[in-house]
């Protein structure tokens, strides 16, 4: 399925909603289309915020709950939390992540080398596997030079 809430995409979305007995609202179409339309794994309040500017009345509770039903259907996936917040996932090809534990970023990567490794036994020996991702945590390219920047600020001073 395509990434960016085209016509398409959206009429596949359509289509595995009724193959799952799930009624194609406009509101439910909406906020899909927000949540595929991002990379940033949204959380419920930030999909809200978008999906008001096309449907002005519509609560967050409406957002959370539809939210939450498309994951429970595997048409969106939950990707951890920011503070109390789950965040969604739209992406739903086999792909990694790179969490930022200062801001919560959450962005996709893919790997060759990953997508070559065999599944550990040790896992195999719990279930049966369904996919397999990995989650990188670390300091963003963002938070890094923020940081940076702070530590280089004091010696500025003195130099001045
Ligand atoms: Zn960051
Ligand atoms: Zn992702």
């Amino acid at each position: 399925m395509e990434k960016d809430g085209s016509k398409d995409s959206m009429d596949a979305f359509a289509r595995e909603c009724r193959d799952r007995g799930l009624k194609v609202t406009y509101q439910r179409m909406e906020i899909f289309r927000v949540a595929v339309s991002t990379d940033e794994h949204p959380d419920a309040v930030t999909v809200h915020k978008r999906v008001k500017k096309r449907i002005p009345t519509i609560s967050l509770d409406t957002v959370y709950r539809n939210l939450k039903l498309l994951a429970a259907h595997g048409l969106l996936a939950v990707v951890g939390t920011s503070g109390e917040h789950l965040r969604f996932d739209a992406n739903r090809g086999p792909h990694h992540h790179f969490t930022c534990v200062r801001c919560g970023m959450i962005r996709d990567f893919t790997s060759e080398v990953l997508a070559a490794l065999p599944l550990p036994r040790e896992a195999q020996d719990l279930g049966v596997p369904l996919s397999q991702h990995l989650e990188v945590k670390g300091i963003c390219v963002a938070c890094e030079k923020k940081e940076q920047r702070k530590k280089e600020a004091p010696r500025h001073k003195r130099d001045a």
